[in-house]
């Protein structure tokens, strides 16, 4: 009976699967479409003035360098991502 036990607790343990998008393992079985936060462009450094979509400069700011998201204009890369979808394991075709 224990032995039974244990051998199914590792075939759980063996469903588990690690998200190439947000690097968190997840079962498959509890994955839903709002599981995974990410950001689905890359975080890029460039110049203030290049981005102009996101907040319009003022005269006084000066036009560092800097990093953010391309997706969404978060300039820390700690900052939980902006698109929520299913975590997508490394097995699975994108
Ligand atoms: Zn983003
Ligand atoms: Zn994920």
């Amino acid at each position: 009976m224990e032995k039974e036990k244990k051998s199914e607790r590792e075939s759980e343990e063996m469903k588990k699967k690690v998200c190439k998008r947000c690097k968190e393992s997840f079962s498959p079985s509890s994955n839903t479409r709002s599981s995974c936060r990410f950001h689905p462009s890359f975080f890029v450094c460039r110049r203030h003035d290049d981005q102009k979509r996101y907040y319009e400069l003022g005269p006084n700011d000066p036009p560092y360098s800097a990093k953010f998201y391309d997706c969404c204009g978060a300039e820390d890369p700690q900052a939980s991502g902006c698109t929520t979808s299913s975590h997508v394991s490394y097995d699975d075709d994108d």
